[in-house]
């Protein structure tokens, strides 16, 4: 299991994580990315690469 945190003052939301994951984990919600599907988390860190503000930590849990 993987706890996505996105720091909601940092994303621009610019969509990168959520187009980016592979198991389709973000969404932006009111221009912010949420974690809405964490249990599918593959702890790629895909998210974490792509976004450009830093947003996002992914840890396993
Ligand atoms: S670590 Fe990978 S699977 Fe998990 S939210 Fe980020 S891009 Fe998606």
């Amino acid at each position: 299991m993987f706890d996505v945190v996105v720091d909601k003052d940092k994303c621009n939301g610019d969509s990168e994580c959520v187009n980016a994951c592979p198991a389709q984990v973000l969404e932006l919600v009111d221009g912010k990315a949420e974690p809405v599907n964490m249990d599918e988390c593959l702890g790629c860190e895909t998210c974490v690469e792509v976004c450009p503000t830093g947003a996002i930590t992914v840890t396993e849990v």
